[in-house]
């Protein structure tokens, strides 16, 4: 078995509300290989952002480990922590984040502009990522001149435009109908498949779980099940 991109041990995660800690995940442990489409389902407030933030270097645990690519991303500093990022995850969410007063191409540029890359590099970069989620045309409208789809194609071109090999993806079609969420799930798919980007996408939707290659189960703060994918 090839060494495992993400590696999760005995993380224990605790939030601090008002003088209470509440523990949201109990000693887990878990392994996503390179080139795995991974679906993490479980009821809401199960602890399917906490850990997923975990893994994205977005927080850090409270106790136990979070190696990803070889680092031990836990051990970081928060700038340490968001250069690396910047780096190597791609972040996905429900309600796309994106920058209302910016175009597309402008929105996509956004995490370029942390890099050394030059004009001319991000703007070869921008009209690549654009591309290929298959919105060129699209590049001079801004999100409130796009369909939820398109803007949450617009939010994909830019996490993958620095090249990341990790994509984390919160509930990325909580907020489509069924045709839009085809088309993002399709996407991601690809990405997948024919980019060799590591996707990990929580989801309460079993049909957009069906594009996974694995599935997790969530329920409170602990695995509760694992079943292999119907695109494995
Ligand atoms: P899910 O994504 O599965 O719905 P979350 O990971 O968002 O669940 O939350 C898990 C639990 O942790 C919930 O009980 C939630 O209220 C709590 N929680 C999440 N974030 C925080 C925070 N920043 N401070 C305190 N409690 C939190
Ligand atoms: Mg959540």
């Amino acid at each position: 078995m090839a060494e495992p991109l993400v590696s999760i041990r005995n993380v224990i995660k605790r939030y601090r509300r008002g003088k209470q800690a509440v523990e949201v995940l109990h000693d887990l442990s878990l392994d996503i290989q390179p080139g795995e489409f991974l679906a993490m389902m479980g009821p809401s407030g199960s602890g399917k952002t906490t850990l997923l933030n975990l893994i994205g270097g977005l927080d850090r645990p409270t106790q136990g480990e979070v190696v990803v690519g070889g680092e031990r991303i836990d051990r970081l500093s928060s700038g340490q922590l968001a250069k690396w990022r910047s780096r190597h995850v791609g972040f996905v969410f429900q309600f796309y984040n994106l920058m209302p007063t910016l175009s597309a191409e402008a929105n996509v540029e956004l995490p370029l502009l942390l890099t050394r890359l030059n004009g001319k590099q991000r703007k070869a970069n921008v009209a690549a990522a654009l591309e290929l989620v298959g919105l060129t045309d699209r590049r001079k409208h801004k999100p409130n001149e796009l369909s939820g789809g398109q803007q949450q194609r617009v939010a994909i071109a830019r996490a993958i435009v620095a090249d990341p090999t990790l994509l984390v993806c919160d509930e990325p079609t909580g907020d489509l109908d069924r045709e839009n969420a085809e088309e993002v799930l399709g996407l991601l798919q690809q990405l997948n498949r024919e980019q060799g980007k590591t996707i990990i996408m929580v989801t309460h939707d079993p049909k957009a779980a069906d594009h996974a290659s694995r599935i997790v189960h969530l329920d409170k703060g602990a695995l509760a099940a694992e079943a292999v994918g119907a695109a494995a």
